[in-house]
């Protein structure tokens, strides 16, 4: 059973010359099985954290732990991270011209597995994989988020999760830009890669409206740097309601 377990984690950015400290000691663990929504106002660090435990190299930790089934994550490159198991649906993908998204995905497929995927099994699991979240099988085609639309790159992060298939999965605001069919598609993708209990999912966003499609197991409130209140879906609700403000005392970062 994989374990994400995040200790005291105080991260800086590098920023020109200066080092602003924008994690300030986060505790959070993530077991298989488990959804963990971490939803807080714009600026409060949710990315920054996605980032800190993917290994970005603008992110410096300064204290505090990252351990993977007690293997310590931050001592591995990000390679060996996506071998451990971490996945990141980042929030805002990068475009790789050049690359088709089928080279893509076999070569990540490569890295994570440790050998490639047969060619004749990879087709077919690649298509079957399209099928069930509507993806046109002409885009396997295409470069990599070459001028994909918000809701074809998260439709694509989602095929990558299916095909990877890692033990923890960080998705960041998967819900940004979608309109609500694409939401439902995207939301059942997760949902039934969920379904096999064998992945722990840390779903980040600034809204409820994902957690009607994807209901989390745990809520946690990110304000400031650091999670400020935990509970359970009916934390969600109460957000919805209230907004941020209890935690910020700004009415504008509770909009
Ligand atoms: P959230 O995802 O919750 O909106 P972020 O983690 O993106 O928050 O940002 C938290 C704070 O860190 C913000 O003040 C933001 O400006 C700052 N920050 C994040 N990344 C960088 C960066 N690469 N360079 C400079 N500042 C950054
Ligand atoms: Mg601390
Ligand atoms: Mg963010």
């Amino acid at each position: 059973m994989a374990t994400l377990e995040i200790k005291d984690l105080h991260v800086s950015v590098a920023a020109d010359e200066t080092s602003k400290e924008i994690l300030k000691g986060v505790d959070l663990t993530i077991k298989a099985g488990e959804t963990h929504a971490i939803m807080g106002p714009n600026g409060s660090g949710k990315s920054t954290l996605s980032y800190a435990v993917a290994g970005h190299p603008k992110y410096r930790v300064t204290s505090g732990s990252v351990l993977l089934d007690g293997e310590d994550v931050l001592e591995m490159s990000v390679d060996e991270r996506a071998r451990a198991g971490l996945f990141l649906a980042m929030q805002y993908p990068v475009e790789v011209p050049g690359v088709s998204m089928s080279n893509f995905l076999r070569t990540a497929a490569t890295a994570v597995r440790g050998e490639a995927p047969a060619l004749r099994h990879w087709v077919k699991e690649v298509k079957a994989a399209m099928g069930d979240l509507d993806i046109d099988p002409a885009f396997a085609e295409r470069s990599v988020n070459e001028g994909f639309s918000g809701g074809e790159k998260k439709r694509h992060e989602i095929l990558q999760l299916g095909l990877l298939r890692p033990k923890i999965a960080i998705l960041d605001e998967t819900d940004s830009g979608l309109d609500v069919d694409a939401l439902r598609v995207v939301s059942q993708g997760v949902n039934r890669y969920r379904e096999s209990g064998e992945v722990g999912v840390m779903l980040i966003t600034h809204y409820t409206r994902i957690l009607k499609y994807i209901k989390p197991d745990f809520v946690h409130v990110f304000a400031g740097g650091r999670v400020v209140e935990s509970g359970g879906p009916e934390l969600a609700d109460l957000l919805e309601s209230e907004g941020y403000v209890k935690y910020t005392g700004n009415q504008e970062a509770a909009a």
